[in-house]
């Protein structure tokens, strides 16, 4: 599981410009995958090799400016919580603001690493004003200007050098781990208690520390698995749930730690936006996903509705379609058993192994059967394959030329693979590899 670094600040001084600037690399080669750009405030980096995931709290600030400053102190406090390096963003252009010093005493308490990132120092008279940055009683700082990356390569040395270590993925069992994610009010906690009844009995407490996610153990309709990050239920009065950028941070920690992501769409909602987020928050993280249309109740049906829905859900979730669906009603207790019937599959096809010779007897008279198309005369030819020893299935097919290999030819044999196999709900990955 990645470390998490949040970018805090009030807004303005420039956090989704050096968010971006750390994301992009790697969101773009991923973009370029998917055909589909779209917009985050959460996205993995990597730093003198070390990688981790970074938060930019800005982007989930909304509503007038007058109740912004209540809901940067709480993102601030959330923040503070949830991740492992906080970069505090400050502005050398506008210099120290009242909202400045209210964050700066909420995180001058913190024992966590505190960052200081005097932000737009793109000249040396800026870096001379930067001083007056002290009064804020952080300490050092460090000047950047995230417009042209001046500066943040020294910020995020600091940053990979205050990093927790990089913990050994243990894992106490083989039980399948699920996360229960989705937006707040999808009826996630509801689940879980259905799930969990009365026999709220926790087996294990795998926590390291206590931002930790933890996974609790339960035996349920006659299925083992463990529920990752229930934490966030237990403690539920205390923190706002209806905080977006809460119930994100909760996803990532939650998602990274999962194998199987069951996430829960509020059905008189639809899947928006940040569900959508979350959903391919899921798959990038190569994680099994299970889509669960919850309040099934509450919708007025006809025999086509769920067809219609179901419908809607795949265009919006394409290329990655072969995701099962289930429509439950958590009140009326509706499909809460098929909900992890279909989890448990997910994590069988997630796991799956399919043996060299056999894959080789599967992929090789296709692919003479329908050849990738010569690239400028040259010929392309595919000599054998097999799938990697990774926890995800991954495949590799070695061949000639791997760099004429087409991305509708990658998707053919996927979709080819996922017609013989069950990889229902799971992303799988194809490398072409040269030999
Ligand atoms: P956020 O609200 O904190 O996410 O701030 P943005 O990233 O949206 O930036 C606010 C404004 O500051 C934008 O107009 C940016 O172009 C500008 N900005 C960001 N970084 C720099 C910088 O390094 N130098 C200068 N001069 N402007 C910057
Ligand atoms: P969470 O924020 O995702 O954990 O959502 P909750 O579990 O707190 O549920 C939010 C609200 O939706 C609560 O008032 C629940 O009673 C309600 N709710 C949850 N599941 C269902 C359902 O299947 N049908 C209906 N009608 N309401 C539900």
């Amino acid at each position: 599981m990645s470390a998490i670094v949040a970018v805090v600040g009030r807004p303005n001084v420039g956090k989704s410009t050096f968010f971006n600037r750390l994301i992009q690399r790697r969101e773009a080669i991923v973009d370029a995958v998917s055909g589909v750009t779209r917009d985050r405030h959460y996205g993995k980096t990597d730093w003198n090799g070390r990688e981790f995931t970074v938060i930019d709290t800005g982007g989930y600030v909304v509503g007038s400016d007058d109740v912004f400053e209540a809901e940067i102190d709480r993102q601030v406090e959330l923040a503070i919580d949830e991740a492992d390096v906080i970069i505090f963003m400050v502005d050398v252009e506008s210099g120290i603001t009242g909202m400045d010093e209210d964050v700066a005493n909420l995180l001058r308490r913190v024992s966590k690493p505190v960052l200081l990132a005097v932000n737009k120092v793109d000249n040396n008279k800026r870096a001379a004003d930067a001083v007056e940055f002290y009064n804020l009683g952080l300490g050092d700082y460090f000047t950047i200007a995230a417009t042209n990356g001046s500066g943040t390569g020294d910020l995020l040395d600091a940053v990979v050098e205050v990093l927790p270590p990089e913990k050994e993925e243990k894992e106490e069992d083989d039980l399948p781990r699920f996360a229960v994610v989705g937006r707040p009010n999808a009826g996630k906690s509801s689940f879980i208690n259905a799930l969990i009844g009365e026999e709220r009995y926790i087996v294990t407490d795998i926590a390291g520390t206590t931002r930790d996610a933890i996974d609790t153990k339960y035996n349920r309709f006659g299925f083992e698995f463990n529920l990752v990050d229930t934490a966030g239920i237990r403690r539920k009065s205390k923190v706002k749930e209806d905080l977006e950028f809460y119930s994100v941070m909760r996803s990532v920690r939650a998602i990274e730690h999962a194998d199987v992501c069951l996430v829960v769409v509020d059905a008189t909602r639809g899947f928006d936006g940040q569900v959508q987020n979350i959903f391919w928050l899921a798959e990038r993280n190569r994680k099994g996903v299970v889509i669960l249309v919850n309040k099934w109740d509450l919708v007025e049906k006809d025999t086509k509705t769920m067809k219609q829905f179901e419908k809607q859900i795949k265009q919006q979730i394409e290329p990655f379609t072969d995701v099962p669906i289930v429509f439950i009603s958590v009140l009326n207790k509706q499909r809460i058993f098929k909900a992890i019937e279909t989890a448990v599959q997910v994590y069988k096809n997630k796991t799956r192994r399919i043996s060299t010779s056999e894959l080789n007897d599967f992929f090789l008279p296709l692919i003479e059967a329908f050849p990738p198309p010569a690239y400028k005369g040259k010929y392309i030819k595919i000599k054998y394959c097999m799938q990697l020893p990774t926890p995800q299935p991954q495949f590799a097919l070695f061949c000639n030329l791997p760099q004429y290999l087409k991305e509708g030819y990658r998707r053919f044999l996927e979709n080819k693979l996922r017609e013989a196999y069950d990889f229902s709900g799971v992303p799988i990955s194809i490398y072409f590899r040269k030999k």
